[in-house]
Formats: C-alpha cells, structure tokens, sequence
C-alpha cells in the first residue's frame, strides 16, 4: 500500500476514489491525479518489455479443471472459451508458478524452471 498506492496486483489497472475507500473530494482528486499519471507512463510507451519468465500450459495434458485460474492472483490465465482449457496471458503473468504447482496434471511450466532444468541444476550442485 506504500508503495505504488495506486496500483493494483493486475498490470495496467489502477484505483482512485471511493473505488478505494471513503474519502474527501480533495484526497480524490489528488489520487485520481496519481491514478492518471501512472496510467500515462504505461501509455506513453511505444513498446513495453515483458519479464522472461513465464509460464505457458501444455493443452495436451489439461483437462480444464480451472484450479490454475483460481490461484492466479493477476488474473493472469484463463479457461478459453473455445476448449476450455486452460490459457495464459503473457503480458499479465508475473511468473510466481504458482498455477504450475498448483495444476495436478503437470499441464504448467514456467519458461526457465521446467523439472529438466531444475534438475539439471540440483546435479551440478551435487557433483
Ligand atoms: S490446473 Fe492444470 S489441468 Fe486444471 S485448468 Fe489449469 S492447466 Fe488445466
Ligand atoms: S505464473 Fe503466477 S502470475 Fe503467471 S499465470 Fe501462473 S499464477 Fe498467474
């Protein structure tokens, strides 16, 4: 709440108002400024770079259960309305793999933490 007071958890939403809680007119419009503001560094980038690290669902092992979609705290991810199967938006994922350790199929990886990789890593720690 210190931070980034104006922000919320999703990418690109932000908050000001009674839509926050009960306030003056004044503190309104003060936030409302602040609210405007970060939205205008998000728009006024021509293009803006994405973290690396992702996760992406693998179709053939999801069974449409909607637990990832559940546990995704940036409504990041998605059943998609033509399979319902689960689908996941790039631009709002923030990476955590909470849905990864969530999804009982094994349907999710996070690009950069696939079990191949990780361990690859435990055995070069161990040898
Ligand atoms: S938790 Fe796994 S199986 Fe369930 S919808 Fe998400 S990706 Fe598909
Ligand atoms: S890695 Fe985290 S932010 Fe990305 S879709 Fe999964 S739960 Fe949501």
């Amino acid at each position: 709440m210190k931070l980034r007071p104006v922000d919320f958890a999703t990418e690109g939403v932000f908050v000001a108002g009674l839509a926050h809680s009960p306030k003056t007119l004044d503190e309104t419009i003060a936030q409302a400024h602040a609210a405007a503001g970060r939205a205008c560094t998000v728009l006024s980038q021509g293009v803006i770079m994405a973290e690396g690290i992702k996760s992406e669902v693998l179709k053939t092992r999801c069974i449409g259960c909607g637990l990832c979609v559940e546990v995704c705290q940036y409504n990041a991810i998605e059943l998609d309305d033509k399979d319902d199967l689960a689908v996941v938006n790039s631009a709002l994922c923030k990476g955590c793999g909470l849905c990864a350790s969530t999804c009982r199929c094994g349907a999710i990886t996070l690009k950069g933490f696939t079990e191949e990789e990780i361990l690859a890593e435990v055995d070069a720690l161990l040898c």
